[in-house]
């Protein structure tokens, strides 16, 4: 049971802490980098872990990337990272599909960018919206049924700097009908407008639609200075308009990570996850039973973690993953 006040990494529970664990499961952003800035000294600390033989793994929950798009970053970065290594929200959505046996006849249709469209094309989903979607616009037209895709059986929902009313249309049905009637018109079947409106509609009337959430994290770093709203904006959207709430894919959930688990093989007793945010990296460990290690490089500041309403406490804290790496080898 992890410590309801967290310790600083002192040279000794560091050292103890790498030797007990096989595998570091990092968190992204606020750990390796910030927005596209790298945080010095990372690559060094990372190389020293892997000279140990530590297993290194790389969980995001950044859906606007895939795992590809993502290795190439890591490259850009100087850091040596292969794509089997990372796992990112965007592949969850992707990999939660195919675990649930979504047929590949039916669609999903994306609120979010590339990341979740390339992850589901590769897993042979076919797919609708992303960013193609962020540049249509809705047309206001009394007495027209505006139709969806009854082939949508999917709605994955991650941060989308192009969310747009389209994407979310839904037609409240009572003053629909009022209209028709009140103005008399010709049949509802002539008035049919053949475009496509999306998210909400298909949750609230494709019988069994998913609602899949990529995270919910509130805010993010689209660049390295400033914090902007996060995929929890979009899913809230979502969310507000069905009703519903949706399953999330990323972290903390367990789908992740019974699916590391399953494709590692490793003791949560024997896994660390290093990351910079209580309710989404913290939990995520803690609820596997992994040991858990914040940073302080990220969203979370020490006074944060030690703030009386805080109940998600880390194992331990250190400043960033340089100065762990660093008091294990002293
Ligand atoms: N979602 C978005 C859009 C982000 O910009 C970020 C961080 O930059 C995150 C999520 C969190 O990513 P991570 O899990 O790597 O901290
Ligand atoms: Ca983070």
């Amino acid at each position: 049971k992890p410590p309801s006040s967290p310790q600083p990494l002192t040279p000794e529970t560091a050292r103890s802490l790498v030797d007990s664990v096989e595998a570091f499961l990092f968190d992204c952003d606020g750990v390796i980098w910030k927005g596209d800035k790298l945080i010095e000294g990372v690559p060094l600390a990372l190389q020293a872990l892997r000279s140990l033989g530590k297993k290194l793994v790389f969980v995001t929950n950044n859906s606007r990337k895939s795992r590809k798009q993502y290795a190439k970053k890591f490259a850009s970065l100087g850091l040596d990272v292969s794509e089997e290594e990372i796992f990112s929200s965007s592949f969850a959505a992707a990999m939660f599909l195919k675990q649930r046996n979504f047929p590949k006849e039916k669609k999903v249709y994306a609120v979010g960018e590339e990341g979740i469209l390339e992850e589901l094309t590769l897993a042979g989903f076919s797919c609708l919206g992303g960013p193609e979607d962020g540049k249509k616009e809705i047309e206001l037209k009394n007495n027209f049924w505006f139709e969806h895709d009854k082939s949508v059986g999917a709605v994955v929902v991650g941060l989308d700097q192009y969310i747009n009313y389209y994407k979310l249309q839904q037609i409240p049905k009572v003053g629909f009908l009022r209209k028709v009637t009140l103005c008399n018109s010709n049949e509802i079947s002539s008035q049919k407008d053949n475009s496509d409106r999306y998210a909400t509609l298909c949750i609230r009337e494709n019988p069994g639609c998913l609602f899949i959430a990529t995270n919910r994290d509130a805010v993010g770093h689209m660049t390295d200075l400033q914090e902007w709203p996060g995929a929890g904006c979009m899913v809230g959207a979502v969310a507000g308009s069905t009703g519903k709430e949706p399953t999330v894919v990323g972290k903390p959930s367990t789908f992740l990570m019974d699916f590391l688990l399953e494709r590692f093989q490793i003791e949560t007793s024997r896994m660390c996850m290093v990351g910079d945010r209580l309710d989404t990296d913290i939990l995520f460990g803690q609820n596997a039973g992994c040991k858990t290690l914040l940073v302080l490089s990220g969203v979370t500041s020490l006074s944060d973690l030690q703030h009386p309403t805080n109940e998600i406490h880390p194992d331990y804290y250190a400043s960033n993953v340089v100065d762990f790496v660093e008091l294990s080898r002293t």
